[in-house]
């Protein structure tokens, strides 16, 4: 707990380091990470012996590029002896495995010391936000997760409530919890919001709201707004990498934990041009037993053009614009994300109600539930409208189907693209 504490009021002052004293501090942990990826990790040295580069060879963060990328799909394929680093037992490393929403889940194992960072990082957003250590807290999330230091002390109390239980006892465990902080993906948090308002149930307001792991639609912000009384923060993050960005007050943009994580916002192999949507791609800097160096996401974020004015020197990515293969591609390379989809259907159809789909380049389908639960027809028509004027010159096409495709991830599916992705 000591550990913990110590390592917690050192990565606070980070969050405020002057530019220059942050980029020694990540070059520092990346030459370190990688020389060990390449002396303890077979998988790492395979890669890096195949591009012709060595640990040598990357002094700073423009060296980065020399570096190849790693994706999910490489290291599901990799027998796990080959990705964990020497000598690292998995019997004794927690273990976190990512959602299979997008096929068979990823394992990524993590020794006791990595775990503290992890937890670390994620207790930093938390206190930046003002959290003290007595409040209760409740998660929303598929699985229970495990009892940290904190708890086990009897201090800042953690309900887990599983998004798996029918919503009305979900909104009950909440109300019953008290939770000063509450954390959850933007789905599980309008579903329970959605609720408790249908119920005319008051909860007990928030402190702090934390929506994490997918798009927070502004609708879904205000209505948590007004249920909990706080409004939400928007975090990055994924399993395998903890949660890397989160919104400050100022909800300008996310601030990236760049003391922990190097990110690069890239289309293809080159940088993003600043303004523009990228796919973020993750180096952990902590990462030891098994290391993730330059993992492409798959996830989409904007170059930051400005600083944010709250004094944190962490830098910020402008916006979260939801998945690669989330998104519609129109012509000359224009994209069309998830975002911008549920900004032109505001008001029209309600998140969860409907899905946009690309299957060819020059059109897209809006699938739709049956009224009662989706739009009806009026409503419907204006839907249509709007997303055509959006994806123009793309033809548009309304269906009405049973089930939403992608229900029952947790996520709610917005745009599903079946298209290669842009870049
Ligand atoms: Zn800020």
């Amino acid at each position: 707990m000591l550990l913990t504490y110590a390592l917690l009021g050192h990565m606070r002052r980070s969050v405020r380091l002057a530019p220059d004293r942050l980029r020694a501090l990540q070059e520092r942990r990346l030459r370190a990470l990688v020389r060990h990826a390449y002396e303890e990790v077979p998988y790492y040295r395979r890669l890096m012996d195949a591009a012709g580069v060595g640990p040598d060879d990357v002094r700073t963060a423009d060296d980065l590029p020399r570096l190849p990328f790693t994706t999910k799909d490489l290291l599901r394929r990799t027998p796990l002896a080959d990705l964990l680093a020497r000598g690292v037992t998995p019997g004794r490393c927690a273990v976190l495995e990512s959602s299979g929403s997008s096929g068979t889940p990823l394992r990524v194992y993590k020794r006791p010391r990595e775990e503290r960072f992890r937890r670390a990082v994620g207790l930093r957003i938390l206190l930046e936000h003002g959290f003290r250590w007595r409040n209760r807290s409740a998660q929303f999330q598929q699985r229970a997760g495990p009892a940290v230091w904190l708890q086990r002390l009897g201090l800042g109390r953690k309900h887990w409530i599983s998004t798996s239980l029918g919503v009305e006892t979900q909104v009950r465990l909440l109300a019953a919890a008290r939770a000063q902080v509450v954390i959850g993906p933007p789905t599980a948090l309008r579903a329970v919001a959605r609720a408790a308002d249908a119920a005319g149930l008051t909860l007990a307001p928030a402190r702090i709201v934390v929506a994490a792991g997918e798009l927070l639609d502004p609708a879904t912000r205000a209505l948590v707004r007004r249920v909990l009384a706080a409004d939400p923060v928007a975090v990055y993050g994924t399993t395998e990498m903890g949660y890397l960005a989160w919104q400050c007050e100022r909800r300008a943009g996310l601030h990236v934990s760049a003391d922990t994580h190097l990110i690069e916002l890239l289309r293809g192999e080159t940088p993003a041009p600043a303004g523009t949507l990228g796919e973020i791609v993750v180096t952990d800097l902590v990462a030891r037993a098994m290391p993730l160096v330059r993992y492409r996401t798959g996830d989409l974020a904007v170059a930051p053009l400005a600083q944010c004015p709250c004094g944190r020197s962490l830098p910020l990515l402008v916006a979260h614009g939801g998945r690669l293969a989330g998104t519609l591609q129109l012509p000359g390379g224009r994209l069309v994300t998830a975002a911008d989809v549920v900004g032109a259907l505001d008001g029209m159809c309600r998140l969860g109600t409907f899905v946009v789909v690309q299957d060819v380049l020059d059109a897209v389908r809006l699938e739709l539930l049956p009224a009662p639960d989706g739009p009806d027809e009026p409503a419907a028509a204006r839907a249509l409208a709007a997303l055509g004027q959006l994806v123009a010159p793309l033809r548009v096409a309304a269906t009405r189907a049973g089930t939403m495709p992608g229900a029952g991830t947790g996520k709610t599916p917005i745009v599903l693209s079946r298209l290669p992705a842009p870049f």
